[in-house]
């Protein structure tokens, strides 16, 4: 009787109190200090910390509901998208969510673990060579728009080509990092795959405070860096290996390339030191801002850096052994 009337009290209370579902505590990512021993304020944004566990959660979730609204996607519909991980475990976990099909074709590089949870989301995979390019006829962009063409009722949020993605991250992620810096923000540095977060934060930050200022980490084996004549490289989720208007080169003062071995490198550092397992990209981010920091800012500068994903994704890779 007891406790029957406790479980009738907790459980009215329960009702008054509001609970937010999954896909409602993407975004509001902590901002944590990290002690690198500079002398400006070196801040990572644990974009890791979202439902999906990367920065793509954001534009991902934005992509898909602007097509629900538009009707570009409906009830029973099916997701399509290339993606190098992170945008296709978003996709899918939004898919299991609210019951789409979903469909991620990625290149034969990306992690183990990262195919791993795209599969326990239900989302159905397909693997796809490696290519210099992305417009590359047997590359995993090319392969996920004849998919697309060739699925009914299908959706393809095309992260790589569609404007939406950077006006996510201008909408959610840059007003995120404005208030959470108290507009005290002086430099921002995030990887560029699609190149949607830089751009959309960059617009955002820029239009608060015009003298912000915003780098682009690229890979130095990219199509871009090396003026179109890639080489393979490690690193998942960063590097400019096409041409693409969600990458506003207005809005960016530096693409500033980085190599596999500073990366990954600095990975170890991250976990060992400071207590973040950081993915690949994160490590990029790192590197590339912690060696301009300390050759160009002071006291007073605030330097915000996107730390993209998780380094359990990246484990059977061995970069932090
Ligand atoms: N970091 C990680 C871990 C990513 O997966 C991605 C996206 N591929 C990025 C950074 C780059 O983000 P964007 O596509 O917005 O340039």
């Amino acid at each position: 009787m007891q406790q029957k009337e406790t479980t009738s009290i907790t459980s009215h209370k329960l009702q008054k109190k509001e609970f937010k579902s999954v896909l409602q505590y993407i975004g509001n990512t902590p901002l944590v200090k990290i002690n690198f021993d500079l002398a400006p304020t070196m801040l990572a944004k644990l974009e890791y910390t979202n439902p999906g566990e990367s920065v793509k959660a954001r534009s991902a979730l934005y992509m898909v509901e602007e097509a629900e609204r538009n009707g570009t996607l409906k009830p029973g519909g099916t997701i399509v998208d290339a993606s190098s991980g992170n945008q296709g475990a978003a996709v899918a976990m939004i898919g299991a969510i609210k019951g789409y099909k979903v469909i991620i074709t990625i290149a034969e590089k990306i992690s183990r673990e990262k195919v791993q949870v795209l599969k326990a989301f239900g989302a159905e995979v397909v693997t796809c060579p490696c290519t210099d390019r992305i417009d590359d006829p047997d590359g995993y962009h090319t392969r996920a728009v004849e998919i697309h063409k060739n699925t009914p009722n299908s959706f393809m949020p095309n992260q790589y080509f569609n404007l939406s993605n950077s006006k996510a991250h201008e909408t959610l992620l840059g007003p995120e990092i404005w208030q959470q810096t108290n507009g005290m923000v002086t430099h921002f540095f995030a990887a560029a795959g699609t190149g949607g977060t830089v751009s959309g934060v960059g617009r955002y930050l820029k239009k608060m405070n015009p003298n912000v200022k915003v780098f682009a980490l690229d890979a130095a084996n990219s199509w871009r860096t090396t003026n179109g004549n890639p080489k393979p490289y490690k690193v998942e989720g960063m590097g400019i290996d096409f041409e693409t208007p969600v990458l506003d080169l207005s809005v960016i003062d530096e693409i500033i390339p980085v190599t596999d071995e500073s990366a990954l490198s600095m990975l170890k550092i991250l976990a060992r030191t400071h207590g973040i397992l950081a993915g690949t990209t994160s490590g990029a981010v790192a590197t590339a801002a912690y060696d301009y920091a300390k050759r160009n800012l002071s006291t007073n500068d605030v330097v915000v850096m996107i730390f993209g994903d998780h380094g359990r994704a990246y484990l059977s890779k061995n970069y932090y052994g």
